[in-house]
């Protein structure tokens, strides 16, 4: 391995058959976040874990239930929509976050079905969220999401840009914003990534901070997340691509 390369992912491997379950993996998982955070000096109940249920069926989700876990990530309206309201009506304190992109045409059912919108990443969504709440009265949390590689390809605000797009949604139209997120890109170092995420959340008196994936949530951890979002650690890897 040649020193520019990144570190190599951190995915939890299975020790025994028995760890090859939810509920073995998602045990694994909480015990790397606690270790973690006592090595960092945090208070392990200072990060959320996000278990991204994208591509796995409600089976998998209710394993999860089971053990406690509840709050619980999708990317796509569609499948969410299939899977959690009838988890939802079981479990009243279940939160659902959205982390994938967010079309207008889904912000109607997106408003109505999801706790926290993790992926509010350009002006015409955030009007259209706005103008969903008005009319619903629902209001989900909403986070930034950061496009802090600036790829040219990839969703989110321009780390220039965050601060007048913050008082824009937060003056002018009056979303609930309580913090950042970003997706690295696959081929960097995260732990930049995740600095500069968690120093301008700092700056800006945002209180939540989703980053970190399997790959990298304790590097996360160790630069300041709230909120790690987590799937193939916990849920195996998935049965077909998710977006
Ligand atoms: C799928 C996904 C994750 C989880 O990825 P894993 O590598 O399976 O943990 C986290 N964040 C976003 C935005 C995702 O789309």
């Amino acid at each position: 391995m040649t020193p520019t390369q990144p570190a190599k992912p951190n995915i939890v491997t299975p020790a025994t058959p028995a760890d090859a379950t939810v509920t073995g993996r998602l045990a694994m998982v909480r015990g790397a976040i606690a270790a973690t955070c006592a090595a960092a000096g945090r208070d392990s109940g200072a990060v959320t874990l996000v278990a991204v249920s994208k591509t796995h069926p409600a089976e998998a989700v209710e394993e999860a239930l089971a053990n406690g876990q509840r709050v619980f990530g999708e990317n796509r309206v569609q499948e969410a929509k299939g899977k959690f309201p009838e988890l939802k009506g079981r479990f009243p304190d279940l939160e659902l976050h959205l982390i994938g992109p967010l079309q207008t045409n889904k912000v109607k059912d997106a408003v109505a079905l999801f706790d926290v919108i993790q992926t509010l990443d350009r002006p015409k969504l955030a009007e259209a969220l706005a103008e969903e709440m008005a009319k619903s009265g629902r209001r989900p949390r909403c986070l930034i999401e950061v496009n802090t590689g600036e790829e040219p390809q990839k969703a989110g605000i321009a780390p220039a840009e965050v601060e007048s797009f913050l008082a824009d949604c937060r003056d002018r139209l009056g979303l609930p914003v309580t913090g950042l997120m970003c997706i690295p890109p696959v081929d960097e170092e995260p732990a930049m990534h995740f600095a500069l995420l968690s120093d301008m959340a700092r700056r800006l008196g945002l209180a939540e901070v989703s980053m970190g994936m399997s790959g990298d949530y304790e590097t996360a951890i160790r630069f300041g997340a709230t909120h790690v979002r987590v799937g193939t650690a916990i849920f195996g890897s998935r049965p077909y691509p998710a977006a």
